[in-house]
């Protein structure tokens, strides 16, 4: 390439770079605090994905990362005593489980898929001022997050019909419904996280009722930006489950979105085809979950520069 050409290349890269991070919300912390081949403005390079992180030698910090302290396995997470009081590494797995873990695989790079796209809607809805658990992401499996006592509730939001409402209802998948629904299960997997009432609620003592009142507004103002941000990139927004937990400053406490937001967690069809981009993919065997995800994080711009290779599913039981 003649001079004039390389420094036209250049000056694209440039922009083009810009314009990438100017696009993307930026972490509540200093960029400066990021290992420099992953700092959001330098690029996010997926390389490889072994329990600790990214693929740095066995350093002296992947070492203590192997030395601390497990907290909780879920299914799809793990979660680990924080390098601070009051924070908790979430680690995201490649496991994906359905219909109460009955099935189980393990799907090459989706906890990479749903670290970064979790870290997007959680950074998303800080900057409109719906207070979550994320603190900063650490690297392609990990983030940083506020250790919080998490109410025993999944909070399910509806735009239209799906999955267990239209089985329950009879209503056909795909109607829309006249408003948004929130519905609450009650979190115990030996129980199939049963759909509960607030009446439920309220009596068993789960949240009380300045509680609920301020659930249902966070819901509510997550639905709002979610489906605002799934809209501009041509997806509708089916339905999706969140966690909600409590932080305590002082003898005030505070509710936070906590868990994770991702395709794990909602159900999202292409608006044009109806294609299904969520876990309904592996639910129902509907082909490739990775592939699915990959689109999801591609449209949102935040799909990483070598994304994980779909490899075959690993049957575990
Ligand atoms: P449904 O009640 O129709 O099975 O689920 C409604 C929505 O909540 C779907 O987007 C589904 O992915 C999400 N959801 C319900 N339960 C769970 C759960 O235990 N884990 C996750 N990740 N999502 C759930």
């Amino acid at each position: 390439m003649n001079r004039p050409i390389l420094v036209m290349y250049f000056k694209i890269c440039g922009f083009l770079g810009a314009w990438t991070r100017s696009k993307r919300p930026q972490s509540p912390l200093n960029d400066a605090d990021w290992p420099a081949n992953l700092a959001i403005g330098g690029g996010l390079h997926y390389e490889g994905h072994t329990p600790g992180g990214d693929s740095r030698s066995l350093t002296s910090e992947r070492l203590s990362m192997a030395r601390r302290k497990k907290i909780y396995e879920g299914k799809a997470k793990t979660l680990y005593e924080g390098p601070e009081p009051g924070t908790i590494v979430q680690y995201f797995k490649d496991d994906a489980t359905a219909f109460n873990a009955e099935k189980h695989d393990i799907i090459e790079g989706k906890g990479v898929l749903n670290n970064i796209l979790s870290e997007f809607f959680m950074l998303g809805l800080g900057q409109i001022g719906v207070p979550t658990h994320f603190l900063k992401r650490l690297n392609m499996r990990e983030q940083l997050v506020r250790s919080c006592e998490i109410v025993p509730l999944e909070i399910i939001v509806r735009n239209y019909a799906a999955g267990t409402l239209s089985k329950r209802l009879g209503i056909d998948e795909g109607t829309q419904l006249p408003r948004p629904i929130v519905e609450y299960c009650y979190k115990d997997d030996a129980l199939g996280d049963p759909l509960v009432s607030e009446e439920h609620i309220a009596a068993f003592g789960w949240a009380s009722q300045q509680d609920m009142d301020d659930i249902l507004s966070l819901a509510l103002r997550v639905n709002d930006f979610l489906s605002g941000v799934f809209l501009a990139v041509g997806i509708r927004l089916v339905d999706f489950k969140i966690e909600i937990g409590r932080v305590y400053e002082g003898d005030f406490q505070r509710l936070v979105v906590a868990d994770e937001i991702s395709p794990d967690s909602c159900r999202l069809w292409d608006i044009k085809t109806g294609e299904k981009l969520d876990k309904d993919v592996f639910r129902r065997d509907l082909g490739s979950l990775t592939d699915a995800y990959s689109e999801v994080a591609r449209r949102l711009g935040v799909m990483p520069n070598n994304p994980p290779t779909p490899g075959k599913p690993t049957l575990v039981n």
